[in-house]
């Protein structure tokens, strides 16, 4: 018999593979045999850790593990049905509570994903007709979730409130969703959150931060970059990640209790989904525990950060604008981010290289991230290691104003790429 024909899509997809392989852009999936605070364990080798969103040194915490363990013995392991039917338990029940209450917000809703998260709260509110209106560099799952709803997406330039006025002025009367990154994935830099919250109201529009990298980390009580801007809970819609700071693994949205009831009725990635397993709740419910009585984490991370800037600074590194544990060095094409990323790694570092589309085309960088579970001594080594690996790097021939080598057959899609994708990680 003669072998099936590969069908049509998966040839294309193939083919795009291919194009992203010859571009030095395609992603490679690496297995983590160990991971332990600021270390991870690949192929045998021990690396310290420049590349987990574990900013308080959480995710291995004894009483983050205890209580998954115990959450497990008293709830097991699944849900065993969506929240409406039966999958409700009072696991999640006290995490939501406890999440409000740490907020000032009148209600929080766990959802399974950050992603899950923007799908239903955008999913709830926006209609075709309706707008949303984004820092160009917001993450993928915002673009997405509005698109999702079947709103028109209208961005403005990174951290521009003009730019969000002209767009807003244009939109004129038609409901719109302002919503943005509260510290950017890519660029750890802060949104402008209190003009942002400020203009969103003047023009009857709804606004939304999404606190996936500040939540734990900025602000009273690693209360978020909304707090730290002064904001008052009802000035704007949080939607929080558990995978980051929390070292445990979901979201959840949090907002005036109207908010919560209509996504309750709305959001179909809410309604039609099994509500995560109980015993991840009582394990955020100890991370979040943690947050609140353990401030020296979130110190102990500020001074890591100031640190790496310091040495980075005396050691002429290009760091960017960014105050947050997210540190990035742009390096320009992907090839050079590859090379970097790949001989810190043989120098015992794991720092992933960022490129295009997630970043733009020439942006292509090394994205360090630190975390309290660091000592000063791995920051010292590192900085070393950078300055000595980027100044061995081949010459910027393919410098921050040129198009990605060998990008032929997507040179197409590269350009327009960024645009809808870019900070899409
Ligand atoms: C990681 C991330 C998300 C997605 O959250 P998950 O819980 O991992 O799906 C959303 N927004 C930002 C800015 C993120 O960095």
């Amino acid at each position: 018999m003669a072998a099936r024909p590969t069908p049509a899509l998966i040839e294309r997809l193939i083919a795009r593979t291919r194009a992203r392989a010859g571009a030095a852009l395609v992603r490679t999936l690496e297995t983590v045999e160990h991971t332990s605070g600021a270390t991870r364990v690949v192929a045998g080798e021990r690396l310290i850790d420049f590349a987990a969103n574990d900013y308080l040194g959480l995710a291995r915490h004894p009483h983050v593990i205890a209580a998954l363990i115990r959450g497990a013995a008293n709830d097991g392991v699944g849900a065993r049905a969506a929240h409406l039917l039966g999958g409700h338990r009072s696991a999640h029940a006290g995490l939501e509570a406890a999440l409000a209450d740490w907020l000032g917000q009148e209600r929080a809703l766990l959802v399974g994903s950050g992603w899950l998260a923007h799908l239903s709260l955008f999913g709830a509110l926006l209609e075709s007709g309706d707008a949303s209106v984004q820092d160009k560099r917001n993450h993928a799952s915002m673009i997405d979730a509005a698109r999702y709803a079947g709103a028109e997406l209208v961005r403005y330039p990174h951290r521009d409130v003009a730019g969000c006025a002209r767009q807003l002025e244009r939109l004129g009367p038609r409901a719109a969703l302002v919503a943005t990154d509260g510290v950017f994935s890519m660029d750890g830099d802060i949104a402008p959150i209190a003009a942002l919250a400020t203009l969103a109201a003047a023009h009857r529009a709804t606004f939304a931060v999404d606190e996936a990298h500040a939540l734990g980390v900025l602000g009273p009580d690693g209360r978020g970059s909304a707090a730290l801007a002064g904001l008052r809970p009802r000035d704007a819609i949080i939607v929080g990640t558990l995978g980051k700071a929390f070292g445990t693994y979901g979201a959840f949205v949090a907002g005036d209790a109207a908010l919560i009831d209509g996504l309750i009725q709305f959001a179909r990635p809410y309604v039609y989904a099994t509500a995560p397993p109980p015993a991840l709740a009582t394990a955020t419910h100890a991370a979040l525990a943690l947050i609140l009585n353990e401030g020296w984490r979130r110190e102990r991370l500020a001074r890591l950060v100031a640190r790496f800037r310091r040495l980075a600074h005396s050691a002429a590194l290009p760091i960017m604008a960014s105050t947050t544990p997210i540190q990035p060095l742009i390096v320009g094409s992907a090839a050079r981010a590859l090379l970097a990323s790949a001989a810190l790694r043989a120098r015992g570092f794991a720092v992933p290289a960022i490129r295009p589309p997630t970043v733009p085309v020439g942006a292509a960088r090394l994205r360090i991230s630190l975390s309290a579970a660091h000592a000063d001594g791995d920051i010292d080594r590192l900085v070393e290691a950078l300055a000595a690996v980027l100044s061995a790097l081949p010459d910027p021939a393919a410098g921050p104003h040129r198009a990605e080598p060998g990008a032929t057959p997507e040179s197409k899609a590269t350009q327009t790429v960024p645009e809808t994708e870019c900070a899409s990680r």
